[in-house]
């Protein structure tokens, strides 16, 4: 989608810090981190939401957990623990409509969630 800043990213478009790619998925760092581990994990595919994200690319879900239980372990988070984060739609302050997986990591979370 061509005005899409995370289609963009796909594209390079735009520079990001990139920590995994594959050819279905990208992962890079947030660009406002909020916590000391940040890193968004989007399908290079343009769905909008979770709303719009059709049956049959579904998998992707299960393909980005896997990744991001990789790059936590890789981060030195996995054993003492993450969070990972999916808004969806307005009431959930989602501000980039192209689905994204936000892992948190690196400091002690609080719940529940804001
Ligand atoms: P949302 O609120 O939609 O779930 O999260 C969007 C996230 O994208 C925010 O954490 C925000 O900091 C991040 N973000 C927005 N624009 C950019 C950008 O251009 N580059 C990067 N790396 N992150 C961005
Ligand atoms: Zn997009």
């Amino acid at each position: 989608m061509n005005s899409c800043i995370f289609c963009k990213i796909i594209k390079k478009e735009i520079p990001a810090r990139i920590v995994y790619e594959d050819k279905e998925i990208l992962a890079f760092e947030d660009i406002s981190p909020q916590a000391p581990i940040h890193i968004l994990f989007i399908p290079k595919d343009h769905f909008a939401s979770l709303n719009a994200l059709p049956e049959e690319k579904q998998h992707v879900i299960g393909h980005i957990f896997t990744k991001a239980r990789e790059i936590a372990d890789e981060k030195g988070i996995k054993d003492r623990g993450y969070r990972i984060v999916l808004n969806t739609e307005k009431d959930s302050g989602q501000d980039v409509f192209h689905i994204h997986f936000h892992l948190f990591g690196g400091r002690q979370m609080t719940w529940p969630p804001g």
